[in-house]
């Protein structure tokens, strides 16, 4: 399939580093596709970001029938552009679309669509070490019905959007709140799919941990409201003495790939790294003995997340102190450097683009 490419009339300029938030300044332009079942993926082009036309009863907007992904580009220092990790992102996107009646896409013909669209936009990639372009794929159903199936029609997009540096003044440990009321995802749901659903769910409880002072939600399973699950957008691991733990991935846990990449790391490094599951109960009687070391979320977003404070009802726990952890630090460092093309990748997890 041939891309088309319409360029814009006057293209925009990015701000200056220093002012980039995150998810609010967007790129000249995007690729879209559409879906037809007689088509299949048809009509891939590259054009101008602007507003689109949809019908009001679209049934992306009563039934939540969308997909996503998060990635980002990065530049190096000798100014090229690469990936991290590009192919698992669009794997991912693909298991996503099983899970909701999506239909697949063709990796390889939409990595060839994004390594043209960043080349196109490679101005818009910021240069200062922690900031980057952040890339969100994302697929819609389109079909104008109100009666409940899925759908027929389909657009995919790629929009791209230049980020700052998740943290500004350096890594800060970052307080969670453990909702009881509200949970994320069920066994037999969609939570392991990234979905809008999963996010609109997440909201309410969202709003109730940041007028209490906290960040983020950290999550427990649905069924016994027992064991860890994950945060908001960032799976977790705790260092109870000597072992690495994350939640094993039981379904309604979103497979990371930030995550898959810090257990690569550690088990490379000799590190005692376990799936299983953990408790609440666990984490909070490890601070009690003085065993739990530290706390950190992983995600593309921040990369590596340390966590400060975890409340849970009444109780409150301190990790570490106001600074981030030493295996925090590790692993964040291993990981941007591999992404900003500062150390070697010899894990094989770069894909350059120009
Ligand atoms: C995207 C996401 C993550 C992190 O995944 P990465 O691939 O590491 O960015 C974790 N949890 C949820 C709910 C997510 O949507």
């Amino acid at each position: 399939m041939k891309i088309a490419v319409t360029r814009v009339d006057t293209p925009g300029t990015r701000p200056e580093d220093k002012n980039l938030g995150f998810g609010t300044v967007f790129t000249d332009h995007m690729f879209v596709m559409e879906y037809a079942v007689e088509k299949g993926w048809h009509d891939p082009r590259i054009e101008p970001f602007a507003e689109f036309a949809l019908s009001p009863a679209a049934m992306v907007y009563h039934y939540g029938q969308a997909i996503f992904e998060g990635l980002k580009a990065y530049k190096t220092p000798d100014k090229k552009i690469q990936l991290f990790r590009p192919r698992d992102n669009f794997a991912r996107l693909n298991q996503s679309a099983r899970g909701l009646c999506i239909p697949e896409i063709d990796v390889d013909f939409v990595m060839d669509a994004l390594k043209q669209l960043l080349k196109l936009e490679k101005d818009w990639i910021p240069e200062t070490l922690g900031t980057s372009l952040y890339i969100r794929p994302f697929i819609i159903a389109t079909d104008p019905f109100l009666g409940v199936r899925s759908s027929f029609t389909f657009k995919f997009f790629i929009i791209l959007s230049s980020v700052g540096a998740y943290y500004a003044g350096g890594l800060a440990p970052v307080k969670i709140w453990v909702s009881r009321d509200h949970v994320r995802a069920v066994p037999g749901g969609v939570g392991e799919f990234k979905t809008a659903g999963n996010y609109a769910a997440s909201l309410n409880a969202g709003e109730i941990a940041k007028k209490q002072g906290y960040a983020q939600v950290l999550w427990l399973d649905a069924l016994e409201r027992k064991y860890i699950e994950e945060v908001g957008a960032m799976n977790i691991f705790f260092l109870v003495g000597d072992e690495l733990v994350t939640p094993n991935l039981t379904g309604s846990i979103l497979p990371g790939i930030t995550r898959f990449s810090v257990i690569d790391l550690a088990k490379k490094w000799g590190m005692q790294v376990s799936e299983r599951k953990i408790s609440i109960d666990e984490v909070f009687d490890a601070h009690a003995k003085g065993n739990l070391i530290e706390v950190f979320g992983s995600g593309t977003a921040a990369v590596i997340s340390p966590v400060g404070e975890i409340c849970y009802g009444e109780k409150k726990i301190h990790i570490g102190d106001t600074k981030p952890g030493k295996t925090a630090m590790k692993f964040y460092d291993a990981l941007t450097s591999i992404q900003y093309g500062t150390a070697k990748d010899t894990e094989n997890w770069i894909e350059k683009v120009d």
